[in-house]
């Protein structure tokens, strides 16, 4: 080989690396600016549908022992406030109540009613927030394990599993069990009306997680309801990937509706009440809403679809 057929093998190689070099920066620089793919494994399996019965168990003891249910202010109520506080200070959560005074029209005339809104916030790095709610409270009829048992296991499930987990998140989460949704969505109305101009412009998205267990689930993520907000498709999308295809859940009769109303994007999971010819919940409002009353597998899912959902848009 002489030294004029050299020079060109060296061009080539030199344009070789150069070249090398361009298509690894290229793929580093898209790597920073996509949006990284986040790895909720973890906290998916140790949020077990093992946990979450054992929640649903508490609740289903606490209705027993208070005359079968877990209406708004009455000790059945009170007591699983005082279960689900109890649960999240031995993670090391601080938790705050906020009193929710009402009155209760019924047949039998009105009803003073005192309930409470319970919160446990996994501080972020920055001011922003997603609050992510459940309604605590049940009907007289029953103990109400999947309206709202399941919703309530699956959020303080969710909340105790990422107080364990070694995660630094941009956005605060926090977690909220409202008093009195069954009466006329009483709690969350009441949180909305107080939040000041600061607090709704750093509320960047409500979830809402009211029953999620249902035995014959018709698996659905919310949508089309006020702003349209990124949850909706990383919810879609995670329950796709599980084998799971969703509907899509439009309705006014749970928490969400008061962040509805005041312009925050809202998000959510809901499994099926009593509509249709098979009912997905047929003991919907009834005595026979038990611990029996619900698809452990269906609610491993959305509990996990929840902190899949919430590491994601809170990151
Ligand atoms: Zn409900």
């Amino acid at each position: 080989m002489t030294r004029r057929d050299r020079l060109p093998l060296l061009a080539g190689i030199l344009l070789t690396v150069v070249g090398v070099l361009a298509v690894v920066l290229v793929v580093n620089l898209d790597r920073l600016t996509a949006p990284r793919p986040v790895d909720s494994a973890a906290v998916r399996e140790a949020i077990t549908s093992e946990n979450l019965m054992g929640h649903l168990a508490e609740l289903q003891r606490t209705a027993d022992e208070n005359g079968g249910n877990r209406q708004a202010g009455e000790p059945g109520d009170a007591a699983s406030v005082d279960h689900v506080e109890q649960q999240l200070r031995a993670a090391g959560d601080e938790t705050r109540r906020e009193s929710v005074l009402y009155q209760r029209v019924g047949a039998s005339g009105t009803t003073d009613v005192a309930t409470q809104n319970l919160f446990a916030d996994l501080p972020g790095r920055s001011e922003r927030t997603v609050v992510v709610g459940a309604h605590l409270d049940g009907v007289a009829n029953g103990p109400g394990i999947n309206d709202n048992g399941s919703g309530v296991a699956a959020v303080l499930e969710t909340a105790l599993q990422l107080a364990q987990a070694d995660v630094q998140l941009d956005q605060t989460v926090r977690f909220a069990f409202w008093g009195g949704e069954e009466d006329g969505l009483h709690g969350s109305t009441q949180y909305v009306a107080g939040l000041d101009d600061a607090g709704r412009r750093n509320l960047t998205l409500y979830l809402n997680l009211d029953m999620v267990g249902s035995p014959n689930p018709t698996p659905h993520v919310y949508g089309g309801m006020g702003r349209p907000h990124r949850v909706e498709r990383v919810l879609s999308e995670f329950l796709r990937e599980q084998g799971v295809h969703p509907f899509t859940a439009s309705f006014e009769g749970s928490d969400h509706q008061p962040f509805v109303a005041a312009g925050i994007p809202v998000g959510g999971l809901y499994t099926g009440a009593s509509e249709g010819h098979t009912p997905a919940d047929p003991c919907y409002h009834l005595a026979c809403d038990r611990v029996d009353n619900i698809d452990p597998d269906m609610l491993d899912l959305m509990a996990d679809a929840l902190a899949h959902g919430v590491l994601t848009v809170a990151r």
